[in-house]
């Protein structure tokens, strides 16, 4: 079995195509090798050997040692030199890499290979003795951590301690002589830990680093990042090993990062960091200020060009805006690593409408490949209002790493940030730099701000593949963690206080500061024309005010999926005839309560019509439990009988009799129109009296009456029937009528599975998967907060089920339900309108299962015609 995929220059064993079995980054290098991109040469072992270790007790798979013997043969024969050669000796580098990208998140091992023997070869060949201790000093401190798990500050505390004794300021200002020291420490320092000497051999270092690759996928920071990431169903990780080059072997040697074009703003130019003198992972760390690329192009403009030019050719390769990674060794340019760049919305969406105009792509690929789901979600992030921040309550600027405008309380550490969520308060997480460790209290933080790092910093490449605000890099504050608190100099913040930061300007904000939402610009509107070119589903929303339904219109709604009628009774005016309606005994007092009620619901049926002119309508009946409409507290039930004009502790009881146990599982839905059918009779009539009145005024309208909480054909078909009867009425009164459907959601898992009977009367399904969620888990929504964070902890969840429908189960029901109810009636029109309907695997799932729309909340909209114009390409 082949474990093992080699890559050289111009050729390769892989391509792009196999990302599952070489993970991300090995695909990539393959493909970039076939390609002639100056690629040191190296070799993969898959995926499948990584899980073979995970699943057999860290056990390697049979042959792959030798396999990986033989790779090692293959990158000395094209370096012309051996691992552990006395005199020109091989160095490798062994990283991770996943078919989805985890920044950050896996370990990399660094100058394998060295020993005192071969750091004395490397020494004498680069005429560099400083340089080859250097490297070897790194080695020992990054062999120590990611394999041995030694604490990092272990080595750190080492350096210190000899840069104090030798008064040395900066790493650079320790001499060979120090540096040699400095081995031997770290050589204790290893020893002490681990009760081991340092391992000499080079094939024994490399058995125990890709070990170690292999372990780190299973390590508590990698499997925390794929939870919130939602990354599942991989196999496990690549190790890439590698020929190292060098960007730390003097002043014409370099190591940096860069985009093509600018992640922030789109801007067609190459965008990035360089380090002069330096190794790759000092750019990422944020160790050393960086300097801007444009400078490389003074210092070194032979790379800098053969760059520009690669970045170029890979971007029409790739047909992507490219991420790379270069080493620039005694002049003589490497890229280490190219992939497709991480971008905020605003970005994705100038690349690819620039990118389709230079003829680079076409709109397909453009709309198939350049912008996710939530990029959109992020243009429509609201931003701070620069008018109203004043220069004075600007606390300091920094990178502007990740747009959107962020306010909440700070705090200083990520756990702190994750209770806070829990209790939903907003907080921005402030630290001198993030690691790995901070990804959940990053994600729970509204906002991120750092002191330290660049925009290729941990913080800033995680904000932003989120979307999440963040400003990095802010030199202008001082964090004291011992205190809880940062300053500038004037202004002190502390934990608990609030502040503003701007993602998209790099500013701080002392306070609470108001936010405005964002224009949709120019690039917008004709990249969201091409995805509607591609969409074949429609996409509606929910909506209950005429304000909700014009800006979703806005935003491309094609219709009115879900309009929650109940919430229209809680205005001042309305709750009150509504009380009376609920505590009437009588049939006749209950008539007349309800018809105070009418002109109040046909109005608000008319705004919404109008609104949707043209469009389909879904209005759904009545839904919530009685008592949801009365007063708790003691005082309040005392007023609203009062108000009512009957005796308190009459209204007391009638306030009791309604309350139960399981209000989800009890009075609501169409049990309530079942019992009060003059219920559903006011509400049809409001519906169709509307309709009737907007279609004399030229309106076009299709109104469809939905039906809440159906578990069996025969509650449907007895509220249908009050439908029909009121209709005819109301027909008949006025001398006119009006086309409407009569359908029903399907929230229960009963209905699912009745589907096919319930088809024979309804004209449209519209899937409720909050409650079809709720009823089919067994899980309270109002209650589910309670244990569903641990869940997702303990990875007993992969997801919250309220928000990315669970295909496995629920998605059963709602497959079963489409199929039984087209066998019944091949034209029934099927929905969602649950919370699902606007989150992009959801949509996907729906699109497969060949739902006619889904329905979401308006500033989902975009999202939605997106995902599903990207489910259907
Ligand atoms: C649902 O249950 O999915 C639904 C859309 O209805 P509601 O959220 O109002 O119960
Ligand atoms: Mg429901």
């Amino acid at each position: 079995e082949k474990h093992v995929y080699k890559f050289g220059v111009g050729s390769a064993d892989g391509d792009k195509t196999l990302k599952e079995l070489l993970g991300g980054k090995g695909a990539n290098l393959a493909e970039m090798s076939s390609i002639g991109l100056p690629v040191p040469p190296g070799f993969t072992i898959t995926t499948e050997a990584c899980n073979y270790y995970s699943s057999h007790g860290s056990e390697w798979p049979k042959g792959l040692k030798e396999q990986v013997k033989k790779g090692v043969h293959f990158i000395e024969d094209i370096m012309k030199t051996n691992l552990g050669d006395s005199e020109h000796p091989l160095l490798l580098s062994v990283r991770s890499g996943a078919a989805v990208s985890m920044p950050g998140m896996m370990d990399t091992v660094l100058n394998l290979g060295l020993n005192d023997t071969s750091v004395e070869a490397l020494a004498s060949h680069t005429n560099n003795e400083r340089f080859a201790y250097d490297s070897y000093r790194r080695f020992i401190d990054m062999f120590g951590n990611v394999v041995m798990g030694i604490p990092h500050e272990k080595f750190e505390h080492a350096l210190e301690s000899l840069k104090s004794e030798k008064g040395a300021e900066l790493d650079t200002d320790l001499n060979k002589q120090d540096l040699k020291e400095l081995v031997n420490r770290y050589k204790a320092v290893y020893r002490k830990a681990t009760g081991y000497m340092f391992p000499t051999d080079p094939f024994e270092q490399l058995e125990w680093a890709i070990n170690a690759v292999f372990k780190s996928w299973d390590s508590d920071r990698a499997i925390k990042y794929r939870q919130i990431n939602h990354i599942t169903g991989l196999l496990g990780t690549g190790v890439n090993v590698q020929a190292m080059v060098y960007g730390n072997m003097g002043d014409d040697c370099a190591t940096g990062v860069c985009f093509t074009r600018n992640p922030s703003t789109g801007e067609n130019k190459l965008y990035g960091e360089f380090l002069v003198n330096a190794q790759g992972e000092d750019v990422v760390a944020g160790i050393r200020t960086p300097k801007d690329i444009t400078e490389l192009k003074e210092v070194m403009p032979k790379a800098y060009n053969e760059l520009l030019d690669w970045g170029k050719e890979l971007e029409k390769h790739y047909g992507n805006m490219q991420d790379i990674e270069f080493t620039i060794q005694k002049g003589t340019l490497y890229i280490l690593q190219t992939r497709n760049g991480k971008r905020t919305g605003h970005s994705a969406i100038k690349i690819a409408t620039d990118m389709v105009a230079e003829g680079l792509i076409d709109e397909r690929h453009a709309v198939k490949n350049l912008v996710e789901p939530n990029h959109l979600d992020q243009l429509l992030h609201p931003q701070i209002d620069a008018d109203t921040v004043k220069e004075k309550s600007v606390i300091g600027v920094g990178l502007a790493a990740s747009p959107g405008a962020a306010v909440g309380k700070v705090v200083f550490d990520s756990e702190k940030a994750e209770e806070a969520a829990l209790k939903d308060d907003p907080v921005i997480l402030v630290r001198i730099e993030t690691s790995p460790e901070d990804v959940g209290g990053m994600s729970a933080a509204e906002g991120i701000l750092t002191s330290r790092g660049g925009m290729t910093s941990h913080a800033a490449v995680v904000a932003r593949g989120w979307g999440k605000p963040c400003v990095a890099g802010c030199s202008d504050i001082i964090i004291d963690y011992e205190n809880l608190s940062f300053t500038n100099g004037k202004i002190t913040v502390h934990e608990g206080d609030w502040i503003s930061i701007d993602g998209a300007r790099g500013t701080v904000i002392e306070g609470r500061k108001d936010v405005i939402k964002p224009e949709l610009d120019e690039n917008y509107k004709t990249f969201m024309s091409w995805v509607d070119q591609f969409r074949d589903m429609n996409v509606r929303t929910n909506a209950d005010t005429k304000e909700d339904a014009s800006r979703a219109r806005d935003f491309g709604a094609e219709g009115i999926g879900l309009c929650r009628t109940e919430h229209m009774f809680f205005g001042e005016d309305r709750i009150r005839a509504i009380r009376r309606m609920i505590i009437s005994d009588s049939f006749e007092n209950r008539k007349d309560a309800l018809a105070t009620l009418l002109p109040y619901q046909k109005a608000d049926f008319k705004e919404i019509f109008k609104s949707m002119d043209n469009l389909p309508v879904t209005i759904r009946l009545l839904d919530p439990p009685l008592h949801e409409f009365l007063p708790e507290e003691k005082e309040d039930i005392e007023i609203v009988a009062k108000e009512l004009g009957i005796k308190p502790s009459v209204f007391a009881q009638k306030v009791r009799s309604l309350r139960e146990f399981n209000p989800m599982l009890g009075h609501r839905g169409c049990r309530l129109g079942i019992t009060y059918p003059e219920i559903t009779q006011m509400q049809t009539r409001a519906i169709l009296e509307a309709a009737i009145e907007l279609k004399n005024e030229g309106y076009t309208l299709f109104p469809e009456i939905m039906i809440p909480l159906v578990g069996t054909p025969q509650e449907f078909r007895s509220q249908k029937l009050v439908i029909d009867r009121t209709a005819k009425d109301v027909f008949e009164e006025l001398g006119d009528s009006i086309d409407y459907k009569v359908g029903t959601m399907i929230e229960i898992p009963r209905a699912a599975l009745v589907a096919g009977q319930i088809a024979k009367d309804a004209e449209f399904f519209s899937f409720g998967t909050n409650d079809l969620t709720q009823m089919t888990f067994g899980y309270s929504r109002d209650d589910a907060g309670k244990f569903l964070g641990e869940y997702l902890k303990e990875g007993i969840l992969q997801e919250d089920p309220f928000q990315v429908l669970d295909t496995e189960g629920v998605g059963q029901l709602v497959e079963m339900a489409t199929k039984k109810g087209r066998e019944q009636k091949p034209a029934l029109k099927v929905g969602i309108c649950g919370e699902h309907g606007g989150e992009p695997h959801s949509v996907t799932f729906c699109y497969q299962q060949g739902l006619n729309y889904v329905s979401c909340s308006p500033f989902r909209v975009p999202v939605a015609r997106l995902a599903a114009a990207q489910a259907a390409l």
